[in-house]
């Protein structure tokens, strides 16, 4: 048998001649050029490669036109046999909009599976991918009561504004964006007295990275165990930050024997666990504590759309006596604007306006941002999703939707259920 020339071979097999040579130069059968001839066994192995390649082709194509296109979250979990508990956690982590009306298209419905670890093809959509931004890392801070954390993020917002200004952050407030060296982070304080099951729920929802607060003087108490445990129970990494090292009876050396039985042995004794120490009140570590918050962030690869339908959880929310309801939230997909409608929780409505961190009014607020909102008709929950609507009509169903739900439950003599009950339901 006669050899064939490069360019007979491409076009016997479907191929440009070019991409004929890339794979010869794969196979390590190179060819000088077009013409080149090559022989009857190189061309039968080459030909066997190139049909095994199209099928394969073929069979992902198949498979890729089988994951469902257009379908809601709760179909997406029937389809793959996932709990929507599941899904819930960590839908907007991945920088996708939660809205249980909301149909995700075929490449948002891959793009999931794959973030969840399901089995699919790989996700090879470049220009899909582009619409996933880096974004700021949100993280917790976790520990028992008066061993310093509203203090030490007092001190982190302090380090972040003008001089002249640090006298107006006075205010306790439940979550913050940062901003260091040009790039966010979104701190959320946790009071200590609070119901530990509402923490948790928040906690898993929206936290990147636990910071655990330790006071150096007294060591692990009883609320440093339960906070662990959540941080535990959320999956997320845990920075320890050893605080009150300027007090006199300080014992940085006592905090890392106590944790270290409990799981977090400290790197510098080979584990995996990261200690800063801290003083809260005299900056010592702060640097240190943000540039290793930097860094876990940078493992983590944090990505979301800031493009798309807004969504995110509730933090905190208040009634002011001239305003009315006020909410700080953090936007996890979208982009929050004044004017947007809202469900958040059991209540909704038109953003009227949005303050940031430093109470400076802002038109908007896209992913990933700690923003408070005005607005809302009635106070949501602290851990309840918020997302948005199209418009007035959908606002007035979804309110429809409420009262109705409201009503039945009372009917029923049982307590209204939270947004949570109800997609748990579902
Ligand atoms: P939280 O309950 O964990 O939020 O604790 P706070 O931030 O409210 O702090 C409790 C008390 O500890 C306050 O009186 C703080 O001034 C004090 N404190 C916080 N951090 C430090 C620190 O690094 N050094 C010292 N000496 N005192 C601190
Ligand atoms: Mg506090």
């Amino acid at each position: 048998k006669q050899g064939k020339r490069v360019y007979e071979l491409a076009k016997e097999l479907g191929l440009k001649s070019q991409n004929l040579m890339d794979i010869m130069q794969e196979l390590g059968i190179p060819a000088k050029s077009t013409l080149s001839v090559v022989d009857a066994e190189s061309a039968s192995l080459i030909s066997d490669y190139v049909n095994e390649l199209k099928h394969k082709a073929k069979e992902q194509k198949e498979e890729l036109e089988s994951i469902p296109d257009n379908i809601t979250l709760v179909e997406f979990c029937a389809h793959f046999g996932v709990p929507i508990e599941e899904v819930r956690e960590k839908i907007m982590k991945f920088g996708l909009p939660y809205k249980p009306s909301y149909r995700y298209s075929r490449q948002e419905v891959h793009y999931l599976a794959q973030e969840l670890g399901l089995k699919v093809p790989p996700f090879l959509d470049e220009e899909f991918k582009k619409r996933f931004v880096k974004r700021a890392p949100v993280v917790t801070v976790m520990g028992h009561v008066d061993h310093g954390k509203t203090t030490l993020l007092d001190t982190i917002r302090k380090t972040n504004v003008a001089a002249r200004e640090k006298g107006q952050i006075t205010q306790a407030i439940g979550a913050s964006t940062v901003r260091i060296h040009g790039e966010d982070i979104i701190f959320i304080d946790t009071p200590g007295h609070e119901a530990f099951t509402e923490m948790r729920l928040r906690g898993s929802l929206v936290t990147d990275i636990v910071i655990l607060v330790v006071a150096a003087d007294e060591g692990v108490k009883e609320q440093t165990i339960e906070s662990l445990n959540h941080a535990k129970a959320a999956r997320v990494p845990i920075i320890v930050a050893v605080n009150k090292v300027d007090k006199p009876g300080a014992d940085p050396e006592m905090v890392k024997h106590q944790l270290a039985d409990r799981g977090l042995l400290p790197e510098e004794w080979g584990g995996q666990t990261v200690y800063v120490l801290v003083s809260a009140k005299t900056g010592q570590g702060i640097q240190d504590l943000l540039e290793i918050i930097r860094l876990q962030a940078d493992l983590l690869d944090l990505k979301t759309n800031p493009n798309t339908i807004a969504s995110g959880t509730v933090i905190e929310s208040k009634i002011d006596k001239n305003v009315g309801p006020l909410a700080t939230v953090i936007v996890q997909t979208g982009t929050l604007k004044v004017g947007t409608y809202l469900r958040a929780g059991n209540t909704v409505g038109k953003i009227r306006f949005l303050k940031d961190t430093f109470g400076k009014n802002v038109s908007l607020s896209p992913a990933v941002s700690a923003v408070e909102i005005a607005g809302l008709e009635e106070i949501p929950e602290a851990g309840e999703i918020f997302y948005e609507l199209s418009g007035i009509e959908e606002m007035r169903e979804e309110k429809e939707k409420i009262e109705e739900a409201k009503k039945k439950a009372k009917e029923e003599g049982r307590v209204p259920k939270t947004l949570e009950d109800l997609l748990k339901e579902m």
